[in-house]
């Protein structure tokens, strides 16, 4: 058995089935067997690719769309240039790169990350050669001055909790347990879950629901910090409006795998639910969920891509065009992933999401 499956069978052996959102702490972030903590995951060669590592044109409408909205703002000079989960730094540098003209954009930046792996800081430090960076383990340590900020793909890496409904108004956790040696799902008796009280009207016996309080505080917590000292938040990742059915996927050399076959060797993630981050950011002004595609084309990625296209030929500008359409087309990411912004009250939304 690999080192991680067996802290995890000792972890049950003491206290019981864990739920799926301890299972899936312990396997992205274990300090020294976690997922994140040991490796960095992204792109070709590694598990799963992102928007940024796929086209700059990505990090460059992110950064348009954000210069425009701290223009918007007044310019406040100081603030936070602030993203969640920066991955390999590939986004930040691409909004840098495209902010460069911003007369004091720059200058006016404090570069902050929020990063759990280790081996990414060092990928986002060589990316951000240059640049002054600070580090984060978590959002309650940024400074208080506005507060720009990203994340894509972060959320849906927060571990979530899992119920089927029962009959009348009872869930049945689903929780990781061990049966024959091997890791296996299975239910708590049925119980009443205060948090899911409003999903009685719109859920039947058996359907799946999944709450992620991490993520609700996270944006709860975005959202005081905007709405106090303003700025705004740029939150993209794959999900839906309201969270319906198992969503809880592995995935290793690009491959969807079983959750539960290789813990700490494989990326898991779950759908995040739109509605509950929106509704915990009501101290902002939020927009609706808007689908990637349509945001990105409202940004201009169409006029852009066809300017850089102009000085390719052969293999690259194919993948440049795949890459514009792999961004943007209903049938790739275009739909699935969506984007959710927050400004102060009263304050323009950021363009594409208005
Ligand atoms: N945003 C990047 C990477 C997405 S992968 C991109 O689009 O390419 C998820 C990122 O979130 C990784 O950098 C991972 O290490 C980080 N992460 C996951 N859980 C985290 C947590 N709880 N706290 C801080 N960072 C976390």
């Amino acid at each position: 058995m690999p080192d991680l499956t067996e802290h995890l069978a000792a972890r049950i052996a003491l206290d019981g089935p864990l739920t799926v959102a301890d299972y899936m702490s312990e396997c992205l972030l274990h300090p020294t067997m976690g997922y994140y903590t040991t490796r960095d995951p992204l792109g070709k060669d590694g598990d799963f690719t992102t928007a940024p590592e796929i086209s700059q044109m990505f990090g460059e409408m992110i950064g348009l769309c954000i210069a425009q909205t701290w223009l918007s703002q007044g310019a406040p000079s100081p603030f936070i240039l602030a993203e969640l989960g920066p991955g390999r730094g590939t986004l930040m540098a691409d909004i840098l790169r495209a902010t460069k003209s911003v007369p004091n954009f720059h200058a006016a930046a404090r570069i902050h990350l929020v990063e759990a792996s280790e081996p990414l800081r060092t990928r986002q430090s060589q990316a951000l050669d240059g640049y002054e960076v600070e580090w984060h383990d978590y959002l309650n340590t940024l400074p208080a001055l506005p507060l720009f900020l990203v994340a894509n793909e972060f959320f849906d890496a927060l571990p979530i909790r899992q119920f089927i409904r029962d009959k009348d108004d009872q869930w049945r956790e689903r929780r990781v347990g061990i049966a024959n040696d091997s890791l296996c799902f299975g239910l708590s008796e049925p119980q009443k879950v205060p948090a899911l009280q409003s999903r009685i009207a719109d859920t039947k016996s058996g359907d799946m629901v999944e709450i992620c309080a991490a993520a609700s505080a996270i944006a709860s917590e975005i959202a005081e910090r905007i709405a106090s000292d303003g700025g705004a938040a740029i939150l993209i990742d794959y999900g839906d409006w309201e969270s319906l059915g198992d969503t809880l996927q592995a995935v290793k050399n690009h491959e969807k795998v079983s959750p539960l076959l290789s813990p700490g060797q494989a990326d898991l993630t779950a759908h995040v639910d739109f509605n509950a981050l929106s509704s915990a950011a009501s101290k902002c002004n939020v927009s609706q969920m808007i689908p990637q595609g349509v945001f990105l084309e409202r940004l201009g990625i169409t006029p852009r891509a066809q300017k850089l296209a102009q000085h390719l030929s052969g293999t690259a500008l194919t993948n440049h065009i795949a890459a514009h359409r792999r961004l943007t087309h209903p049938e790739e990411m275009g739909n699935l992933f969506k984007v959710l912004a927050l400004v102060p009250q009263g304050h323009a939304l950021p363009p594409g999401t208005e």
